[in-house]
């Protein structure tokens, strides 16, 4: 068991410990508000559904406060101030405390409509610092005669609640302009699920075209691996800073149990083979624009050992590797199975920021990008003792660095024209 002490000393731990256990809210979620924090919103993303808050060291996260899972979780969390005039939280563990954190601002665009009188937060919402979008049809995966949806997901639920069927391109548009100009955005990501007629890069390429055009905003997007992988060179053209392809489960018997519609409608052999593709795009043009290709697992539903591997394989082809923690949220397939543990994903989390940092990745360099919903690898430093890896880590980070990298980048390019 954990000691608090550890977790007052390592916000890395703190940060997944409440993942895998979530916490008691000593409050409403009126309070919240009242205090300048975010509401609990059911979210499409599929995995988020808790308190938004900034831990020490600005590790942003969320904490699941509303499943059944919570109720006797050895952490609680309350305002400092209870008259709500500061944003300041306390989080105790056994009683103890163990961190004095943040509410993450609720945006002021948050209560506002775009011209066409929908609700901004139905449009898309901020998960940490960037703008989430899911803006097309639900996951149809969700809608065959025999559902065949990832086992832990609630994509399917939410639909009609926090976010909006449909969504126009003006609509959009409206909502990244205003989320730049009121909370500096930097980043915003697209999402689609499954599309029986592979639609979904035909419905995300405008979107992707008009906010690099209009915004020059880092751009990335979530979406199934399409059959021409020349679509993704075209999206590369376009600005496009990252594709991330969620395979989920690197153990292939977990996969096929947990995610029948990936499974059956394109295999995991053809999640890889996309990323290693798209791996290769980074020495491809246009020059100024940051290109990433993410792999993205959920830890807790296959052995550690699994995940590690998948880890590794992502890295050695130049991938960053996307950590989920799972979380059974209420109304899912896996709302009974309980959440995995942090002595179990601990070294999960160590062993992706080393195997990352080893192979100087592009970690942590997109600019004021803060993730809620996952623990990013370079978060993950927390848990790495290797002082070596992380004065790497660090040094990789600075203006000579920085400096160094785009000469770097530069000859690649000329060898690679
Ligand atoms: S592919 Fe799976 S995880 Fe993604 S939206 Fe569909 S059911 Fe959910």
């Amino acid at each position: 068991m954990l000691t608090a002490s550890q977790l007052i000393n390592n916000p890395a731990l703190l940060k997944l410990d409440l993942y895998c256990r979530g916490a008691r809210l000593n409050e409403d979620s009126t309070n919240v508000e009242s205090a300048g924090g975010r509401k609990v919103l059911r979210t499409r993303a599929g995995l988020g559904s808790g308190l938004e808050l900034i831990l020490p060291k600005e590790l942003w996260t969320n904490v699941p406060v509303v499943e059944e899972f919570t109720v006797n979780s050895p952490y609680d969390i309350g305002l400092v101030d209870p008259s709500g005039s500061s944003d300041a939280v306390r989080i105790r563990y056994h009683d103890v405390e163990v961190a004095i954190a943040r509410l993450s601002p609720r945006p002021g665009w948050y209560g506002k409509k775009t011209s066409t009188g929908r609700s901004m937060t139905s449009i898309g919402t901020l998960q940490g610092t960037y703008l989430g979008i899911y803006p097309g049809t639900v996951c149809q995966f969700w809608t065959r005669a025999k559902k065949e949806n990832c086992k832990f997901c609630s994509v399917g639920l939410n639909l009609g609640m926090d976010d909006a069927n449909e969504k126009t391109l003006d609509d959009i548009l409206e909502v990244v302009q205003t989320a730049r100009a009121e909370s500096k955005i930097t980043y915003v990501d697209l999402n689609a699920g499954h599309a029986e007629d592979e639609s979904y890069l035909d419905m995300l390429e405008p979107i992707v075209a008009r906010i690099k055009r209009e915004t020059g905003l880092l751009v990335g997007l979530q979406a199934p691996p399409h059959s021409d992988l020349s679509r993704y060179d075209r999206l590369r053209a376009l600005g496009l800073n990252r594709v991330s392809f969620c395979f989920e489960l690197f153990d292939r018997e977990c996969f096929e149990r947990v995610c029948p519609g990936k499974a059956n409608t394109y295999g995991l052999d053809r999640y890889l083979r996309a990323i290693e593709y798209c791996a290769k795009l980074g020495s491809k043009g246009p020059i100024s624009e940051p290109w990433v290709t993410n792999g993205e697992m959920i830890a807790g539903l296959e052995p550690p050992d699994a995940t590690i591997a998948g880890i590794d394989w992502l890295v050695e082809r130049g991938a960053v590797p996307t950590i989920c923690v799972f979380r059974p949220l209420r109304g899912t397939d896996y709302e009974n199975v309980p959440p995995p543990t942090v002595e179990e994903l601990a070294p999960v989390f160590k062993h992706l920021f080393e195997a990352c940092a080893r192979k100087r990745l592009p970690i942590g360099l997109a600019p004021n990008v803060h993730v809620s919903l996952v623990m990013l690898p370079e978060e993950a430093r927390f848990l790495s003792e290797d002082k070596s890896l992380r004065r790497a880590y660090a040094f990789w980070r600075t203006p000579r660095a920085a400096a160094a990298r785009a000469l770097l980048w530069a000859k690649a390019r000329a060898v690679s024209a």
